[in-house]
């Protein structure tokens, strides 16, 4: 696995795209939204994850995602 960008050894993979990225051309994302959802009561509660491998180059598109059951 090799960085897209400079082709040294990656270390992880992009989030968004799946590109494969080096210590030298990944970021993070803080924080990410992944999903409102109304909780009980009708509270507006929103799924967050922090810390997100990115390669800076691609454009994140908010998507529709699964939500497994809170329950
Ligand atoms: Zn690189
Ligand atoms: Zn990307």
């Amino acid at each position: 696995m090799i960085c897209h960008e400079c082709g040294a050894p990656a270390i992880g993979i992009c989030k968004f795209c799946g590109r494969a990225v080096c210590k030298d051309h990944y970021t993070t994302v803080t924080p990410i939204v992944l999903a409102m959802y109304l909780g009980r009561q009708n509270t507006p509660k929103a799924v967050v994850v922090s810390n997100v491998l990115w390669c800076g180059k691609c454009q994140p598109q908010p998507e529709p995602i699964e939500i497994p059951e809170f329950f």
